[in-house]
């Protein structure tokens, strides 16, 4: 079982000669496709919008096709926002789905006009301190139905061990006083598993949704005006899985609308998603050189990549997909891919099986493109990579340069380097 990079070997050679390895390389016309493809399969619903989780890949020109396919976003932290206001996003092309979140930050999602999504029944006294007493229009509160989410045998996980999101009856309770401070637009937002790759998910996540919001609805009278799906649909880090199929999906969830909110009278509710692996993930990879052998009791090859890059394998044990793009080879061995770090837990492969690899060769780390380089770090005094968007048109242009011994000391105080 394979995967095919979105570039060719003739192209990394290009690029590796144009930038340093390692970098991040990302697809536009992967990223663009992606974002009409989810437009197409949610058209049926009058309103329907994605929120760009930002923190999948907080780079600016990556947001700005975003915007360009009709997508806001999905904010966590102040910076976030500050970017997404610089670039342009303003009112409701802003979610903020924070959680243990300080006043300031209410404070500037609410002067950007952004909608707040309350994690916590307890933030709402909160943000009403925090805006001077008054809550905006419009606002959202986060569900947690506690238990386990199971679908199938395969895919399960644990809301009532998750930090996030209320409880039923506190979120009833947060809407009837929120109704009576004046807010006159509601909204219900849900993230139940991480990375699933099955149809499934969000028709069996809306489901239990649009229930609730028709009881809640009766039950506290709002106007319920979103409902939002938030991230959480996967992808095929390995071979050997099926792509989720976003047209199956939305399909799948018009389904359930038509079952359960439009015979409740709930049919104009407008339906969001803060999708972020989905959208960009398999569109980004890094291409990174392979600077040595080494030969124990295992075989390890050993790349100008590290866990700094992708922290994904180290931080999970998550699988990557890697191809060596320069070799010839028909026989195959079986290696460890490792980085540089001095920690044993730098591995992008362990016991993989791969084709001969030589010193010198190129090799694509699949998948990277969400997740991967805004949890990059900097320990053993690594520097952080670049970032490139590989255009439409087949020319790569650098949209972050690659920090430099500078950039990592700026911020140190007391001592003056001369470098
Ligand atoms: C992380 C996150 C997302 C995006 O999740 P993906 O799995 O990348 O789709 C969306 N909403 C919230 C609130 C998140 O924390």
């Amino acid at each position: 079982m394979t995967k095919s990079p979105f570039i060719t070997l003739e192209q990394a050679e290009q690029l590796a000669n144009q930038f340093p390895t390692p970098f991040h390389l990302y697809d536009e016309k992967g990223i663009r496709e992606k974002a009409r493809a989810l437009n197409k399969a949610f058209s049926w619903n009058k309103g329907f919008k994605e929120y760009f989780a930002v923190k999948a890949t907080p780079t600016p020109a990556i947001l700005k096709i975003f915007q360009e396919e009709g997508c806001g976003v999905d904010c966590s932290s102040y910076v976030e926002l500050l970017m997404s206001q610089k670039m342009g996003f303003t009112g409701e092309d802003i979610m903020f789905s924070s959680n243990n979140t300080p006043a300031s930050e209410y404070q500037f999602a609410s002067e950007l006009g952004g909608i707040i999504n309350l994690d916590a029944y307890e933030d709402l006294a909160f943000v009403k301190g925090s805006l001077g007493g008054k809550l905006p229009e419009t606002m959202s509160c986060r569900f947690n139905p506690g238990g386990v989410f199971a679908m199938g045998t395969d895919i399960m996980d644990h809301p009532e061990e998750s930090k996030f999101g209320m409880t039923k009856d506190q979120l009833i309770q947060a809407f009837k006083e929120m109704k009576t401070e004046g807010v006159k637009h509601f909204g219900i937002h849900s993230f139940l598993a991480s990375n699933t790759v099955t149809n499934d998910y969000y028709p069996t996540l809306a489901k239990q949704l649009f229930e609730l919001a028709v009881e809640v609805v009766a039950e506290t009278g709002v106007h319920l005006e979103f409902i939002n799906l938030s991230g959480g649909v996967g992808v095929d880090y390995r071979p050997e899985q099926t792509a989720n199929d976003i047209l199956a999906i939305g399909e799948g969830v018009r389904r359930v609308y038509e079952e359960v909110l439009t015979p409740a009278g709930l049919g104009e509710v407008k339906l969001y998603t803060e999708l972020g692996r989905f959208m960009t993930a398999p569109h980004g990879l890094i291409l990174t050189k392979v600077l040595h052998r080494k030969e124990t009791y295992r075989t390890y090859i050993g790349v100008d990549a590290s866990a700094v890059n992708l922290m994904r394998p180290a931080f999970y044990g998550a699988y990557h997909h890697l191809t060596n793009l320069s070799s010839k080879s028909s026989q195959t061995e079986v290696v460890d891919v490792v980085g540089s770090l001095c920690e044993n837990n730098d591995k992008f492969a362990v016991n993989r099986e791969l084709p001969e690899t030589e010193i010198g060769d190129l090799l694509v780390i699949h998948d990277t493109g969400a997740h991967g380089f805004s949890m990059g770090y900097q320990y053993n005094a690594k520097l952080r990579s670049a970032e490139i968007l590989l255009q439409e048109d087949g020319t790569p242009r650098l949209i972050r340069r690659a920090e430099t011994p500078e950039d990592y000391l700026s911020t140190v105080v007391g001592f003056d380097f001369d470098l």
